[in-house]
């Protein structure tokens, strides 16, 4: 074994188990792309999130604090960046020198903030922090610091310790500590301020009007079926299921990439091989797109 794939085989790991970590401490995670020297795992060559948004149509309703789908997310992508969705949460994104610059004017302002959870990120810091009421992505209140971007509740997101980052560094925890409570001058000033209604960051990649009605249910009862597949026949399944879903994609029903995420993870709970099953959906697709079904 070459030292590059023990290297990855490694990484891997440390990966699922980090998101298993958060999952324990009640945190909700989700698959994200990966940075590499060819530009983003997602393949669009004009990506500018590279390795930070989600993974196989994945979206931030998505994220899981489920074991099993975590551990079924990472087997299917191994090196998947790992997500961190703030739910209870407000994650300062500390940006460079500028950054740490609009903070200390704030802290100047508010009043220190206790040392809480934070990490390295490619040119600065996370500082997470637990809030008493929910809070938005938003820097609204604060005015528009540089360098300063403010990521909290259930429509924001982070990349979280050991994910890969563009600049080729990970993403390093420099302090485990359980996140401290925001101060009440911040909690305060932020709420007034109506950050909660205001939130900036939208998301963009679950978009539910991607299936329609008919297309979901279909997609849900394919999947029931291709699960009950007899271990003998699980490949001979995959390749019916991929068609049948693959007619759906070409109906306008689903989209493409989170209907072929969904069949990757679940030939993945069945004990498929990844690539195997991501060739074998891929082919299937290109085979039912002459074949278009909706309910018309
Ligand atoms: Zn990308």
């Amino acid at each position: 074994m070459g030292e590059r794939t023990l290297t990855s085989m490694v990484e891997a790991a440390d990966l699922v188990s980090a998101a298993l970590r958060l999952v324990g401490e009640g945190h909700p995670v989700l698959p994200l792309q990966t940075p590499g020297p060819a530009g983003c795992s997602c393949a669009d060559p004009d990506c500018t999130r590279a390795g930070k948004h989600p993974r196989g149509g994945y979206g931030l309703r998505h994220a899981s604090r489920d074991p099993a789908a975590v551990t079924a997310w990472w087997h299917t992508w191994p090196t998947a960046n790992l997500g961190m969705r703030c739910d209870g949460l407000l994650v300062f994104d500390v940006d460079g020198d500028q950054g740490e610059e609009s903070l200390g004017q704030f802290e100047y302002e508010l009043g220190p903030l206790p040392t809480t959870r934070a990490q390295r990120t490619g040119d600065g810091r996370h500082l997470i922090f637990t809030t008493s009421r929910p809070l938005g992505n938003s820097t609204g209140p604060l005015g528009n610091p540089a360098g300063l971007d403010l990521r909290g509740g259930r429509r924001g997101y982070i990349a979280y310790t050991p994910s890969l980052h563009h600049s080729g560094r990970r993403y390093q925890l420099i302090d485990e500590r359980p996140s401290a409570r925001l101060p009440v001058e911040w909690q305060e000033r932020l709420d007034t301020a109506g950050v909660a209604r205001t939130q900036i960051e939208v998301d963009l990649w679950a978009d539910p009007n991607a299936f329609t009605r008919y297309g979901r249910a279909a997609l849900s009862s394919e999947l029931g079926r291709f699960l009950t597949a007899q271990p003998g026949g699980r490949n001979t399944a995959l390749c019916l299921s991929a068609f049948r879903i693959g007619q759906l994609v070409a109906g306008g029903q689903i989209p493409y990439t989170q209907a072929a995420g969904e069949l990757e993870v679940y030939a993945g709970l069945v004990g498929l091989p990844a690539n195997e099953a991501a060739g074998v959906i891929r082919r299937a697709f290109q085979a039912a797109a002459s074949y278009p079904r909706s309910p018309h």
